[in-house]
């Protein structure tokens, strides 16, 4: 399969040649139909990085943002800032065809310059503890947030209370439709939890 047959829009298609992504690998061929075809439907998938799951669930989010309006509509939530920069650029990048239509992809880090402003942009970016402290805070609104993906859920899990973290977030999210969850293991805890938190998913094991 092409990304051409995955039906994703031409500015897409345009972001993934300039990133010299030719074919879509096996988690991306397996992963976007079951998320486009079914975006109310949940995601569970097993991956290791360098599998190009991060282009996975941010495609998705790229297919389906509504670049009317600068609104969060799509939360990624990631266990470090350092992987938290580096999906929002992921992101940014094969987005990079749809900023003059109003594409932002933005950090939940709080700005101290910006003054109790909300943060915009139509995909947020953040570790699980900020990302909560700011909608409780309201510098980001999360009432048209749509899209819940977490990545490297094994890794969240091992660090105290990112979890809970994660699954507190979740319940601030009034008209959630998805949730993707990937991590690299599915030891017992991390199964429970993910059944959890996207329950009757699709699953996808590499
Ligand atoms: P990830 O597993 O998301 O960390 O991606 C691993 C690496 O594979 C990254 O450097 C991506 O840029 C690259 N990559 C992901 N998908 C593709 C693809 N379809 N074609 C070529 N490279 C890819």
């Amino acid at each position: 399969k092409s990304f051409e047959e995955l039906k994703l829009r031409p500015e897409l298609l345009q972001g993934l040649s300039v990133m010299n992504f030719r074919k879509p690998s096996k988690i991306q061929e397996r992963a976007l139909p079951l998320l486009l075809i079914n975006p109310q439907r949940n995601l569970i998938g097993q991956s290791q990085s360098g599998t190009g799951k991060t282009a996975a669930f941010v495609l998705n989010m790229l297919s389906r943002v509504d670049l009317s309006t600068k609104q969060p509509q799509c939360l990624v939530l990631a266990p470090t800032r350092e992987l938290a920069r580096q999906i929002s650029a992921v992101a940014s990048l094969m987005g990079s065809f749809l900023a003059d239509q109003g594409l932002q992809v933005t950090e939940a880090i709080p700005d101290p310059a910006k003054r109790g402003q909300q943060l915009e942009g139509q995909i947020i970016v953040g570790t699980p503890g900020t990302t909560m402290d700011m909608i409780k805070r309201r510098l980001l609104d999360a009432k048209g947030i749509q899209v819940l993906t977490l990545d490297e859920a094994d890794n969240m899990l091992d660090q105290q209370g990112m979890g809970d973290q994660c699954t507190r977030t979740k319940r601030l999210l009034p008209n959630l439709k998805q949730t993707v969850l990937f991590s690299a293991t599915f030891p017992p805890e991390v199964l429970n939890f993910a059944t959890q938190f996207a329950p009757n998913a699709n699953q996808i094991t590499l």
